[in-house]
């Protein structure tokens, strides 16, 4: 609106996919909601590259390109990306975008100069595995905000176990957290490397410094809708004394599906009924083990329903290999191909169109923030299959909600997947019982909600936006 304080908003996000996504939406919701603030995307050449040649962006967003030297930290050069990367360096790559600090001091040395001359205030909004941004904010008097791409009952657990190593001494099953009385974790919700972790090795030593600084940014803005979890942003509101401006779900962005593969997806899907398929995928990076990937095969099989499965060679092999039969049980993909009961991706899927699709009727999937959000936007029950991060605290909030029912845990490591259960879950989702009835009719009311969250000022995420705007204005 026209009295609104003009802003430079400096948007940076870690360099992975999913935050950059993230920031990507964030960064055409703050232009779209007044094309008069200044918005700089700041990133390193190839994903600034990446961006630009989405041409998601109005042209306005300007973007400001950070020197990066992966090879000086002992990583291959040219990495931009945790992508390029096995799960072992990436302790070293956050290690390394701390080397960015320099550069971005210096921009934003120039941006507060700049902005001083015009009357104009800055803000920085970054992301928690960039908790020196927050020093940089100090330095130049600017203010500072997380963008948090999780649910923010998952972010928020998710710090503090990191803060609060170790966490070896609970004996007991269940735990709590020094910040978060109220909450209770269960061990098994825990990656064995947090659970193991004693906190003197280099990944916690890194994490516990980024996330501290974190809780002393100003304020934090989520993907999250304060409907899906208003007790947890209020606890977290309460213990980190800072405001939370729930401003999702921001779904989209820069997502890429193959359209000749998406036309082909589409195509099966309309062969099939009504909400009888169903959708499995681990997000963007995961991979699942052998025998996990054996036993959700023959659940599957036994549970006779028809699935479209986004598969990826097992862990332990690099996600680009070929696709080996002998993964799956005998004669399995060519089986299920020749019935119509299985269609199988083995590059990426065009995700939020197979949710959206009238055909589908729920996801196995392993819980990431952005995968609920899609499934909830399109009244679409979860079967839960947390493999790590924040990803078994999302499944706490969606158990709640009443819209998802876990099938296995911590599923990476070493938990069972059994074929009687998953077929037994997908029985209780998608057939015709009393519990199955009332996930999908609570999924479909929790769509409408979110539907509605930006319909006018009044509204939640509307609400949380103008308040963020509010906020930075008076500090
Ligand atoms: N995604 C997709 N096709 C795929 C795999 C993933 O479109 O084959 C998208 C999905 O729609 C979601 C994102 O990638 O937006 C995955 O994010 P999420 O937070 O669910 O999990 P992560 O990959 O970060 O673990």
């Amino acid at each position: 609106s026209m009295e609104e304080q003009n802003f430079h908003i400096v948007i940076f996000p870690y360099l992975a996919h999913g935050h950059i996504n993230g920031f990507v939406n964030l960064a055409s919701l703050l232009h779209n909601r007044n094309s008069n603030f200044t918005i700089t995307f700041v990133s390193t050449p190839h994903h600034i590259q990446s961006v630009r040649s989405s041409s998601l962006f109005s042209s306005a967003i300007r973007f400001h390109s950070l020197p990066f030297f992966p090879e000086l930290h002992g990583l291959p050069p040219n990495t931009e990306s945790l992508a390029d990367l096995k799960v072992s360096q990436f302790v070293t790559f956050l290690h390394a975008t701390k080397s960015l600090q320099p550069a971005f001091d210096d921009f934003i040395s120039a941006v507060a100069f700049d902005a001083a001359s015009h009357g104009t205030k800055v803000a920085i909004v970054s992301d928690i595995f960039l908790g020196w941004t927050v020093e940089v904010a100090r330095k130049y008097r600017v203010s500072h905000s997380v963008f948090l791409t999780t649910s923010c009952y998952g972010g928020a657990v998710f710090l503090s176990l990191w803060i609060n190593l170790p966490h070896t001494k609970t004996t007991s099953e269940w735990f709590s957290l020094p910040e978060y009385p109220d909450v209770r974790i269960h061990r098994s919700q825990l990656r064995k490397g947090l659970l193991m972790s004693d906190g003197t090795n280099l990944s916690s030593i890194s994490l516990k410094r980024e996330f501290l600084l974190c809780c002393k940014t100003d304020s934090i803005l989520v993907n999250t809708a304060e409907e899906l979890e208003q007790k947890w942003i209020d606890m977290v509101a309460k213990s980190l004394q800072i405001p939370i401006f729930p401003i999702g779900p921001l779904i989209g962005g820069l997502n890429p599906a193959s359209p000749t593969e998406a036309t082909e997806i589409i195509e099966w899907l309309d062969l099939h009924p009504p909400a009888s398929v169903l959708y499995i995928s681990f997000g963007s990076q995961n991979s699942i083990q052998k025998n996990q990937m054996l036993e959700l095969a023959l659940g599957l099989e036994a549970s006779r329903r028809p699935f479209i499965w986004v598969i990826r060679p097992p862990l332990g092999f690099n996600v680009k290999d070929e696709f080996k039969d002998e993964w799956l049980p005998a004669g399995f993909e060519k089986r299920m191909k020749e019935e119509k009961r299985g269609f199988f991706v083995h590059g990426w899927a065009p995700q939020i169109a197979i949710l959206s699709h009238k055909s589908t009727g729920a996801f196995l999937s392993h819980c990431g923030w952005n995968s609920v959000l899609e499934s909830l936007n399109s009244g679409i029950p979860i079967i839960g299959s947390p493999i790590g991060g924040e990803q078994p605290f999302n499944v706490t909030i969606l158990v709640e909600l009443g819209v998802c029912v876990e099938v296995a845990r911590g599923i990476m490591e070493n938990s069972e997947v059994e074929k009687e259960k998953v077929a037994d879950v997908v029985e209780m989702v998608m057939g015709d019982n009393e519990k199955g009835r009332f996930m999908r009719e609570r999924a479909k009311e929790i769509r409408d909600i979110m539907k509605k969250v930006w319909k006018d000022e009044s509204c939640s995420s509307a609400k949380g936006l103008a308040e963020y705007l509010k906020f930075i204005n008076s500090i």
